[in-house]
C-alpha cells in the first residue's frame, strides 16, 4: 500500500491532514453524536476532527486510513519529543509495524501515571524503528484525542463483512483484532480522566 503509506507520511510531514479529502472544514456541520454534547470538551481536546468535520461522508476506505494517519500523528505529536526527533522517527513512506501488524503495543487502555516503561519507543514491536510505542495514555492528552463515536464507527467497519474482504492493504491483524483496538480506543474516551487533564 505504498499510496496509503504516501498519504500519511505527506499529512505527517506537513502537519496539515485537513488539507486532504477526508476532511471537509468548509462542510455543513456534520452532527455526530448528541447535541447536548459539551462545546468545551471540544476546545479542550484540540481535535483533529472538530465536531463540525464530516468525516462520516467519506467513503469507508478513506476513514479507515483517515484513522491510522490520525494515529500515527497523535503518536508522533506528543510532549518529550523533540522537532528532530519526530522527523527523524517518521520520515518513512510506510507506516509503522505497531499499526500494521500488532496495536496491542499500542496499549490504548493505558492510564497516565501508572509505573513501568512508556517512553515513546520502549513498547515498540521488535525491530520497529519508528519507536514511538505505547500510544500516548489517557490523559496525557494526544495531540487530538479520537472522539469515541469516530473509534466506534472504525469498529464497526472493522467488521463490516463487504470491508474485511478488500482489507486495508497496510492492516495485516485479522479484522477481530483491529474491531478490539478501536473498542480499547473508544473506551479511554468514555472516562474523563480527572484534574490531569
Ligand atoms: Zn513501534
Amino acid at each position: 500500500m505504498a499510496e496509503a503509506g504516501d498519504l500519511a507520511a505527506l499529512a505527517l510531514m506537513t502537519r496539515h491532514p485537513e488539507r486532504f479529502v477526508w476532511i471537509d472544514e468548509t462542510g455543513s456541520a456534520v452532527k455526530i453524536g448528541s447535541s447536548a454534547a459539551d462545546p468545551d470538551a471540544y476546545r479542550k481536546h484540540n481535535l483533529w476532527i472538530p465536531p463540525s468535520v464530516g468525516w462520516s461522508t467519506l467513503h469507508p476506505r478513506a476513514q479507515r486510513l483517515l484513522a491510522d494517519v490520525l494515529l500515527l500523528l497523535n503518536l508522533t505529536e506528543r510532549e518529550g519529543l523533540t522537532l528532530d526527533d519526530r522527523l527523524q522517527r517518521t520520515n518513512r513512506t510506510e507506516l509503522p509495524p505497531c499499526l500494521t501488524r500488532d496495536r496491542s503495543v499500542l496499549r490504548p487502555e493505558r492510564t497516565v501515571g501508572k509505573p513501568g516503561a512508556a517512553e515513546p519507543g520502549t513498547g515498540c514491536l521488535r525491530g520497529c524503528k519508528f519507536e514511538l510505542c505505547p500510544y500516548p495514555a489517557k490523559g496525557e492528552q494526544p495531540a487530538g484525542e479520537l472522539r469515541e463515536p469516530f473509534c466506534r464507527h472504525q469498529q464497526v467497519l472493522a467488521a463490516r463483512r463487504t470491508l474485511r474482504r478488500e482489507r486495508a492493504g497496510w492492516q495485516g491483524m485479522t479484522s477481530h483484532e483491529l474491531g478490539r483496538f478501536w473498542g480499547a480506543m473508544a473506551e479511554r474516551t468514555r472516562t474523563p480522566s480527572k484534574g490531569d487533564g
